[in-house]
């Protein structure tokens, strides 16, 4: 035993039965300069166990082979007595492996005997005491982190900014489920696990802290664990700035709200949604099927539908791939479902597999088809989870609110019976509750579907009917109707396609080819007739959506120009509701109009609500009486009433009349002894494709008519109009007087 004991002096215990190895050892230690040692010494195990239970050293030099014990079991033994005390080995050549495996347990360093001077061994403590020291810094702070973070139960963060690494601590690790070690990488990374609902609101908040708009960042948000389920916490952070305020690294802590939600307010929300994806679950979606019900039963309000949608073979993935995976892919197909929802709807898992997504508001039944059809398009692409590629599709049932729904369970009920019955033809169906709303639905969604490719595959053409002088049956002008030749359904009505390509916008294309088209005719007509047909006017449609979009004068104008036809031999016809349903809007786009020189036309007028004395503020050059009231002027007293008055306040306010609908010669008699100046109908001509049919069908009926009625100069007549052919006509009402005048425009 030697040394001087001092305050300075370091106490070492040193195990060792070898006299001349012992030996060698202290002098060296004696040797030192700048530290003085206080040594004591032992040469076995058991001694040194007494001495260690008395104080403790602040370092231990030990041999590894001593009477009672051998080899790394010696170190061992005595790492479990000093645990916390650095060690030393001094090994034997030969046992340089076993002196390296006590490295590896926490020895701080270890000499081979007779390779070692005196400088090298107090090099070896001096080390050996930073290391330890340091050691014990890292774990007294790592201990204060998780005191701080088990009090508080919260998971703290690093973020280093520049390098953008964030480090967590491992109750964070904990609290997302994350494995011990698992990195979290960058600040994006991180947010990324936000869920995308909270991202913006998040990114606002931090944002405002870095930009130092608050003391502190906060933000209460759900996050995506390591199990795909979301859990809401509350971030709370910190940034650290530079001279210039710029921030560089931000700390903070990540609270689990689970408790805090349950306990307070927000325990419905737990309650309300499905824990995996975060919808809406079973109950709340009944609740708001309810809240919806009751919206749609107020007076003038639309229908609400319900989509049952359920994943076609998921058992077959699930017990394939596992739960695991079967988890994600339901996940994946909650954030498909939303995005093909968009905001149009809302989502809810009723469990398992099954969806559900109920729509507000829809006017027609076909909203809801196309939406099952988005739906399906969407989940229709690969999902990829994990390292898998899965194929997956819906079958969907729908159900529109109906009388017999009682209470949302019915709806809920109707919808899943329909998806059963999609089900049961296929996989990726789609299925009403009602069979009669289900073909609708589906008819028109085809319908649209054709209707885009008909514009495309050039399957429009135009059809034109005379509009007629009533007072000879000389032509004035035609009217533009649009035919479409479907290749499957063959010729379509525009009474059956003009709605669906207003309501889908199609219309607007359509109407451009349509305005375009019968300037041209106009045009060709000109060239192969010339100047006979020189004051014919041509009547062309205009939807009120397209006479609400800003592009129609300039479309007009520019056909006008490229097809060299005068304005004033262009009518558009609008109906009423169009033109009264923005009357400032209107005013203001059919004073453009008629500035261009195109005449306007009110169509269909009698059907809507207004009165003449209302359409005064419209610059509206005639009205073209519906010929719904035309129809039956001859039976039906009140109508014909009510045609004469449209008739003479019309021309109060200085306005031509058009009739619509002239079927009988005696209609035609009617309207003419009332002043009418003009008429259409089937009389006259059904819509023709050319003029020549329209020339054609207008001299049989109209010269045979009026040849009928009294002897015509015939010189007074067109040519065409002569060409008379002895077909005898039916009865015809005595006009009241006939005058032969020249052909007036509208
Ligand atoms: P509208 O503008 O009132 O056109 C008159 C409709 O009445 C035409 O039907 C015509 O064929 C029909 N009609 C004419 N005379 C008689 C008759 O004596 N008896 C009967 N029963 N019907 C007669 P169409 O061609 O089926 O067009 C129906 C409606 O479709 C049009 O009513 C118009 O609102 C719309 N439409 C037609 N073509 C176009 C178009 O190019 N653009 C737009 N936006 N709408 C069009
Ligand atoms: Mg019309
Ligand atoms: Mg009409």
């Amino acid at each position: 035993m030697d040394g001087t004991v001092s305050k300075t002096a370091l106490h070492v215990m040193f195990l060792e039965d070898n006299e001349a190895d012992r030996d060698h050892v202290l002098q060296s230690l004696r040797a030192s300069v700048g530290q003085s040692f206080f040594v004591e010494h032992t040469e076995t195990l058991a001694a040194l166990r007494v001495k260690l239970a008395g104080r403790k050293p602040g370092l231990i030099l030990m041999d590894l082979c001593v009477p009672d014990s051998v080899g790394l079991t010696t170190y061992l033994r005595v790492r479990e007595m000093a645990p916390d005390v650095p060690i030393i080995v001094q090994s034997g050549l030969e046992e340089d492996g076993i002196a390296s495996m006590a490295l590896h347990n926490g020895a701080q360093d270890y000499l081979v005997k007779g390779q070692y001077d005196a400088d090298q061994l107090l090099r070896a403590i001096r080390y050996a005491l930073e290391r330890s020291r340091s050691t014990a810094a890292l774990r007294a702070s790592e201990l204060s982190l998780h005191v701080a973070s088990i009090g508080s139960n919260d998971g703290i963060w690093d973020w280093d900014m520049d390098g953008d690494q964030v480090v967590v601590s491992t109750r964070w690790l904990q609290m997302m489920r994350l494995a011990a070690g698992e990195r979290v990488g960058s600040g994006g990374l991180w947010r990324s696990r936000v869920h995308p609902e909270d991202r913006a609101p998040l990114q606002e908040r931090l944002n405002a802290h870095l930009l130092q708009q608050t003391e502190d960042f906060t933000c209460e948000h759900r996050i995506l664990r390591g199990d795909g389920s979301y859990v809401w916490v509350r971030s709370r952070g910190v940034a650290m700035r530079d001279a210039t305020g710029q921030a560089f690294r931000m700390g903070g802590s990540l609270t689990d709200l689970t408790a805090e939600r349950s306990r307070a307010a927000d325990i419905s929300y737990l309650a309300m949604h499905d824990a995996l994806t975060g919808l809406a679950n079973r109950s709340l979606c009944l609740e708001r099927i309810e809240h919806a019900i009751a919206r749609a039963r107020r007076p003038r309000a639309l229908p609400c539908a319900v989509l049952f949608v359920d994943v076609d073979r998921f058992k077959v993935i699930n017990d394939s791939l596992g739960h695991m995976v079967g988890d994600a892919l339901l996940l994946a197909l909650a954030a498909r479902l939303r995005a093909a929802v968009q905001g149009r709807g809302s989502v809810a898992r009723l469990g398992g597999d099954e969806f559900c997504v109920l729509l507000e508001d829809i006017a027609h039944q076909s909203e809801a088809a196309h939406l099952a059809d988005a739906i399906q398009q969407q989940i229709s692409e690969p999902f990829l989870v994990g390292s898998h590629t899965v194929y997956s599709t819906v079958s969907i049932g729908v159900t529109i609110l109906e009388r017999s729904h009682k209470s949302p369970a019915d709806m809920l009920r109707d919808a899943d019976m329909a998806m059963y019955r999609a089900k049961q033809q296929g996989t990726r169906r789609l299925q009403f509750s009602d069979s009669g709303l289900h073909v609708a639905a589906l008819e028109r969604l085809y319908l649209e579907t054709e209707l885009h490719d008909a514009l495309r595959h050039d399957e429009f053409f135009l059809v034109y009917q005379p509009i007629v002088s009533l007072r000879m049956g000389q032509l004035s002008g035609v009217e533009a109707l649009v035919r479409w030749q479907s290749p499957t359904r063959g010729l379509v009505s525009p009474l059956d396609f003009v709605p669906l390509a207003e309501e889908t916008g199609l219309i607007l294309k359509l109407g451009r080819w349509i305005l375009d088209r019968a300037i041209g005719t106009l045009a060709e007509w000109d060239a192969q007739y010339g100047p006979h047909f020189a004051a014919l006017t041509m009547s062309i449609n205009v939807s009120p959506r397209q006479l609400a979009d800003p592009e129609l004068i300039p479309q007009i104008s520019s056909a006008l120009r490229r097809h060299g036809v005068a304005p004033h031999r262009i009518r558009l016809e609008l109906t009423e509701s169009a033109a009264m349903e923005n009357l400032a809007e209107s005013r203001e786009i059919l004073a453009a109009i008629s500035a261009l020189g195109v005449g306007i036309y009110l169509d269909d007028f009698g059907t809507g609500f207004s009165s003449l004395a209302y359409l005064q503020r419209l610059p509206i050059d005639t009205v073209k009486i519906d010929r719904s009231f035309v129809g039956d002027i001859e039976t039906d007293a009140a109508n014909w009433a009510m045609v004469q008055a449209i008739v003479s306040m019309a021309h109060a306010l200085g306005k031509s009349v058009v009739a619509e609908g002239i079927e009988t010669a005696a209609q035609w008699e009617l309207l003419k002894g009332i002043g009418c100046r003009h008429g259409q109908g089937y009389f006259f001509s059904k819509p023709q494709p050319t003029l020549a049919a329209i020339r054609d069908a207008l001299a049989g009926r109209v010269a045979r008519e009026l040849a009928h009625q009294l002897p015509l100069a015939r010189s007074s007549l067109p040519a065409w109009l002569t060409e008379s052919n002895d077909l005898t006509l039916k009865h015809p009402a005595r006009p009241t007087h006939v005058d032969v005048a020249v052909q007036s425009q509208v």
